[in-house]
């Protein structure tokens, strides 16, 4: 596997594939790599000849009071999974070299409605970071398909708003989200829980589960079943940040009724906040 940290490096080796018409598959991370991350590696892998990965913490995604000076870095560890894992590349540029000046440190990419809502009003300036940093990536590394996992199931629809706005001639394949043998949603951020908390941490994939059966079995109010199911987090020691039934399309608010649904949820756990979803 190569190892490359600068965009012009890996602009040229970009280049130099699709002259040879060698299509890309790109997987964009923030490393500290679990079996969810190497799920979409393995995804890449079927869709194209040529698979990138990136490990970049991007700054701009995080807030002021979270966790970037401590966010996990195994940067060793990583490349060992990525190497075993067959990919072609890994590009690890610096954060001078993402964002070498003030101009590129501000820009700014907000969809209304969108990247406002649920985490987004939790998280101000959380999805413009990830698009910001998602379109540099895109057009460095040049793919022509890139894979997302559907845990972040808003960050999926921000990225493809991102594509269909700015016309970027990219791909987006998603990978269902990888889960511990208890449910828990695999994330480099269930690290930070203590062990009784991580005993916890299923509750919150269980109560999507149950809401999903009510919805399904039309047992009450969505507004009524939400509501529940943040209680039933709260009386276990979760703080919960939204526990909400959206359109799966564009996360606005369904009316009753409506079939094309996802249920999702955020809830502080001790020090981190954990995120899960469920289509219906
Ligand atoms: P991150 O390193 O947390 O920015 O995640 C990089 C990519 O891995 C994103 O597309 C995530 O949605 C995806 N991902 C993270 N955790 C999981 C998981 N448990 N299952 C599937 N994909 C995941």
């Amino acid at each position: 596997m190569k190892v490359i940290t600068t965009k012009n490096e890996m602009k040229a080796l970009s280049d130099s594939f699709h002259q040879r018409d060698e299509h890309i598959a790109f997987v964009p991370t923030m490393g500290n790599l679990h079996p969810g991350h190497m799920q979409l590696v393995e995804k890449a892998e079927t869709l194209a000849p040529k698979t990138i990965a990136s490990i970049f913490v991007n700054p701009l995604q995080f807030g002021q009071n979270e966790d970037l000076d401590s966010y996990p870095r195994t940067m060793e560890r990583d490349q060992q999974l990525l190497e075993l894992g067959d990919v072609d590349i890994l590009f690890s540029p610096t954060r001078e070299e993402i964002y070498p000046d003030e101009t590129s440190n501000k820009e700014v990419i907000e969809f209304p409605g969108l990247s406002d809502v649920l985490c987004g009003a939790s998280r101000p300036g959380h999805f413009s970071g990830v698009a910001v940093v998602v379109k540099h990536l895109f057009e460095t590394v040049q793919p022509d398909v890139a894979v997302f996992g559907e845990k972040d199931y808003q960050q999926v629809l921000v990225i493809k708003k991102l594509v269909q706005e700015y016309k970027l001639p990219v791909e987006i394949v998603t990978v269902p989200t990888q889960r511990e043998t208890d449910g828990l949603a695999m994330s480099s951020r269930n690290g930070y829980l203590s062990e009784q908390e991580r005993q916890t941490a299923p509750l919150l994939y269980q109560t999507l589960c149950q809401a999903r059966d009510q919805v399904k079995a039309k047992a009450g109010c969505f507004s009524a079943i939400e509501q529940q199911a943040s209680e039933v987090l709260t009386k276990a020691g979760f703080k919960p940040d939204y526990f909400s039934i959206r359109h799966a399309d564009d996360l606005s608010e369904p009316n009753e009724g409506e079939t094309r649904l996802v249920i999702l949820a955020a809830a502080w756990l001790g020090k981190p906040r954990l995120i899960d979803n469920i289509l219906i």
